[in-house]
């Protein structure tokens, strides 16, 4: 207790992080601490640090619930830094594909390691990592590096085995390393001399704080960003001035989320009873504690609220949201059985699967058993001139619809939906080529996340309409739910990646033009719910911030790249925005 009653300087470093849900749910637990905090005593002054994006002031103050003063200026020395964009050449005209992400990084990253400089290389999953790491590895013999200083990073490795890498690139020992955004931030790695990203990022902020891991205070460093052929990639690296000349995305929370206050509330009754009006960050709490005392789980007894189930309530709030699961990979070669690494259900079914083989700090593991009910993973190691990739198949399925209300054009909707996802084919691709050498089967289980959904049901002679028009349904669709995916979130203060959109020109549930915006974590947080009440507004900004785009036919920012969702998409998307204006205003 003399921790609460001494506490002077709470410091919250990478503050950025803490947005949407995750920043809605460590915003309540600083208020936890600053109530217990209060209750000793003390009051302690916050310190917060963050990368660059556009308001951490903002987001600061909405974090800690306090005032907050921002200082933006950085007057920490640094050395030159140069920023290459790189676009692989193109190796076949007559289809224009490029050659590929993997091959050109490769190519880049071994140039530098001949010059001896420290190096962190991005690449977009855990099996390029693997990947790269291979390359690397044995490229790194040819010039001399030991193959134990080139080492991959990633989640799926054990705590040691990643501390043992963060030590040994504070120290110089580990020259090269391959890691997935795991890297990005938080872990103290030091800086480095290149850093090689293997790949877009997916939004400026990150790229910037994976660029971030490259510099120190002298030394000159570099920073390539080599483009994949997708979309998103070939944008940016054919318009660097978005990049550059961009102030990087808006982070915001809801610390007053209903779902999420809920839970906390419980939390903070366990710590300490509450008083009858006392303050819980700006909110009225009262009638949430009768509430709670209704159901069961706080008991009145005078001017307090105590807690009085027999639980620990903490046990059941996961600020991220994660499935606590994991599939353990045991080598059972080694006698007694050695446990390599874990990895989550998700993943596993698609690299850890009867016959894949499994590469761990590019030692290559043959899978023997995928025992799915003790989830376990059993593999031996093998030296094979393959690795294996397995494809995943997706479908959204509507439970329950209700609250069902006629819109102006076409109608909403809110329900329950089931998004259905199974493993059934891997491929075998050969190492270095990339070619494609065999194939086979997977049997798993489906696996089922249920969570809120909002949509957006058209009637179907739209499809006429537009076409009428000049325009295309199906790239409409997917442009108006591209830009959806980046508005509706500011409405409702949560994360772009808390929120999905997604169009289907025929929904098999509506069987009519349908656009969903669902909550991403099981069971919903309130998102989906919100955006059902607010949706004329959402749409009248989703229509504001098109016509203000200064893009000419799609661009990240609003309906998406042309190449993505087709040539007339931001004229469609507009057409459609406009329908639903005319229909809300009685037209
Ligand atoms: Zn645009």
């Amino acid at each position: 207790m003399k921790l609460f009653e001494n506490l002077k300087f709470v410091v919250v470093d990478e503050v950025h992080q803490y947005r949407g849900v995750f920043g809605s749910h460590v915003a309540n637990v600083l208020r936890r601490l600053r109530r217990v905090a209060r209750f000793y005593g003390s009051d302690p002054l916050f310190i917060c640090c963050s990368a660059t994006i556009a308001n951490p002031g903002e987001l600061a103050s909405r974090l800690t619930g306090l005032p907050m003063a921002e200082i933006a200026r950085n007057g920490a020395p640094r050395g030159q830094k140069h920023f290459i964009f790189y676009n692989p050449p193109v190796v076949n005209q007559e289809l224009g594909i490029r050659q590929s992400v993997l091959k050109s990084t490769r190519r880049i990253a071994e140039r530098f390691m001949s010059s001896g400089a420290q190096m962190i290389v991005f690449a977009r999953s855990r099996m390029r990592v693997e990947l790269l790491l291979t390359y690397l590895e044995k490229a790194g013999r040819r010039v001399g590096i030991k193959s134990g200083d080139v080492r991959g990073y990633r989640g799926g490795y054990l705590p040691g085995e990643r501390r043992a890498i963060e030590q040994g690139l504070r120290d110089g020992s580990v020259t090269t390393v391959v890691s997935t955004n795991a890297l990005e931030l938080g872990i103290d790695i030091g800086r480095l001399d290149v850093c090689i990203m293997a790949g877009y990022a997916g939004t400026v902020a990150s790229t910037w704080q994976q660029a971030g891991r490259a510099g120190r205070r002298q030394n000159l460093s570099a920073v390539v960003l080599v483009a994949s052929s997708s979309p998103a990639d070939q944008y940016i690296i054919n318009h660097p001035d978005y990049f550059f000349g961009r102030s990087p995305e808006h982070a915001t929370l809801d610390a007053d989320n209903l779902v999420i206050l809920l839970s906390h509330l419980k939390c903070a009754a366990f710590e300490l009873p509450f008083l009858a009006g006392e303050q819980y960050g700006e909110q009225e709490i009262t009638e949430i504690l009768d509430y709670l005392v209704d159901q069961g789980v706080l008991h009145r007894s005078g001017e307090r609220y105590h807690w009085m189930a027999d639980t620990y309530p903490a046990e059941d709030v996961s600020l991220r949201s994660a499935a606590p699961d994991n599939v353990v990979i045991i080598d059972h070669k080694t006698p007694g059985g050695r446990v390599i690494g874990e990895m989550d259900l998700f993943s596993a079914q698609e690299m850890l699967h009867d016959d894949a083989v499994y590469l761990h700090g590019a030692q290559q593991y043959h899978v023997d058993k995928l025992d799915w009910e003790r989830r376990e993973a059993h593999v031996m190691p093998v030296t094979v001139e393959y690795y294996t990739d397995a494809q995943r198949k997706s479908e959204l399925k509507t439970l329950t619809a209700e609250e069902r209300r006629p819109y102006g054009y076409g109608e909403l909707a809110l329900g329950e939906i089931g998004l259905v996802s199974k493993v059934t084919v891997f491929k075998k691709i050969k190492l270095g080529t990339h070619e494609n050498v065999g194939a086979g089967r997977v049997h798993l289980p489906e696996i089922e996340m249920h969570t809120v959904s909002f949509w957006w049901e058209l009637p179907t002679d739209v499809i006429d309409e537009m076409v009428a028009a000049g325009l295309d349904l199906g790239d409409g669709l997917q442009g108006l739910a591209h830009l959806l995916g980046r508005v509706a979130p500011v409405f409702v203060m949560a994360d772009p990646s808390d929120l999905r959109a997604t169009a289907m020109v025929r929904s098999p549930f509506t069987d009519r033009p349908t656009l969903y915006i669902y909550d991403a974590f099981p069971g919903g947080v309130g998102y989906a719910r919100r955006i059902h009440q607010q949706f004329d507004e959402i749409c009248a900004s989703a229509r504001e911030h098109l016509d203000g785009c200064p893009c000419d036919k799609g661009c990240p920012s609003c309906v998406g790249p042309a190449v993505e969702s087709g040539g007339t998409a931001r004229q469609a998307a507009a057409w459609l925005l406009n329908r639903a204006g005319m229909a809300a205003a009685g037209a």
